[in-house]
């Protein structure tokens, strides 16, 4: 039976993405141009398709998709591409009008909407929305970027067998990531494997990872976050004994000060453990600027700050 709720949402899945790509590869040029959402979206294409397309990326090192709005540039870039993909689960907030009505012309392709709902989690506020940082589990990713595979093959049929043997390339690799992170965190003493950040962004990766974690605003940083929220997060501190907090590369540290401000007026000294690229990679030249090498920054910051 759960093989088969297995099957069914992963027909679900693929029905409602397939549905917002219709097909128009018949106007598809030889070296199509494909435009990315985020990194980690535009990390995915690469590896799948290198230089055979022409990809660009819109929201660079830094950049918080939950806040992004397309600027007129990115509108052109949008207009003139054959095929855009977005992360989607409503990461890009500011953004999904304009790519749902895209849509309607072009092969416009959510990433993460191909991944089982019953990998998917959702907030706890009540709203019950879907957390949309799905790249922070590879195993929920590779889904994702599985989906993507079979529908770029589907869109571009005379690159279908390189698409297939680099989506197989790109799957080992990332398993062998997952398994290195589940070993790095696992050498971490139990009672420390707690991850604060400013956002709710590691979800996913604690429950893949094995680690408990805590984010001063919600799943999306358009939420607020209010004195009673710092004031507990001072208080699990404080009574966990924990060691650092965690700030994120696309998201202002503010929060976070306040809490370690917080802990120093109760005579408490909490650190930073260190900055994680949670919504946005590093620079494109560096280590931190693939999806497997943010995320081994992330885990090896992780492990250093609390092991
Ligand atoms: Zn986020």
């Amino acid at each position: 039976m759960q093989k088969l709720s297995y099957y069914l949402c992963a027909i679900i899945a693929v029905s409602f993405a397939i549905s917002c790509t219709p097909s128009k590869q018949a106007e598809i040029s030889e070296r199509p141009k494909i435009v990315a959402t985020t990194g980690m979206v535009a990390d995915a294409i690469e590896n799948l398709l290198g230089d055979q397309v022409e990809l660009k990326t819109l929201m660079g090192p830094g950049v918080d998709p939950h806040l992004y709005k397309a600027s007129q540039g990115d509108m052109n870039l949008l207009a003139n591409a054959d095929i855009i993909v977005y992360s989607g689960h409503h990461l890009e907030g500011k953004m999904i009008e304009v790519l749902h009505k895209i849509g309607k012309t072009k092969p416009v392709i959510p990433l993460a909407e191909y991944i089982w709902e019953n990998r998917l989690q959702r907030s706890d506020d009540g709203k019950g929305a879907i957390d949309p940082h799905l790249w922070m589990d590879i195993e929920s990713w590779k889904l994702g970027v599985n989906g993507l595979s079979d529908t770029l093959q589907k869109l571009l049929p005379n690159k279908a067998a390189f698409i297939a043997g680099n989506f197989k390339t790109y799957k080992d690799t990332l398993e062998k990531v997952s398994f290195e992170i589940e070993l790095a965190i696992g050498s971490i003493p139990k009672s420390q494997r707690v991850l604060i950040t400013s956002h709710d962004a590691f979800r996913y990766y604690g429950l893949a990872y094995g680690i408990e974690v805590k984010g001063l605003q919600g799943i999306s940083t358009v939420s607020e976050y209010g004195l009673q929220d710092v004031s507990n997060m001072v208080n699990f501190i404080i009574s966990r004994k924990i060691k650092s907090v965690f700030i994120e590369s696309s998201i202002s540290s503010k929060s976070l000060q306040a809490v370690i401000e917080g802990c120093k007026s109760k005579g408490y000294n909490i650190n930073i453990g260190g900055s994680l690229y949670s919504d946005a990679m590093g620079p494109k030249s560096s280590p931190v600027g693939t999806y497997k090498g943010m995320l081994r920054h992330n885990t090896q910051t992780i492990v250093n700050a609390l092991k």
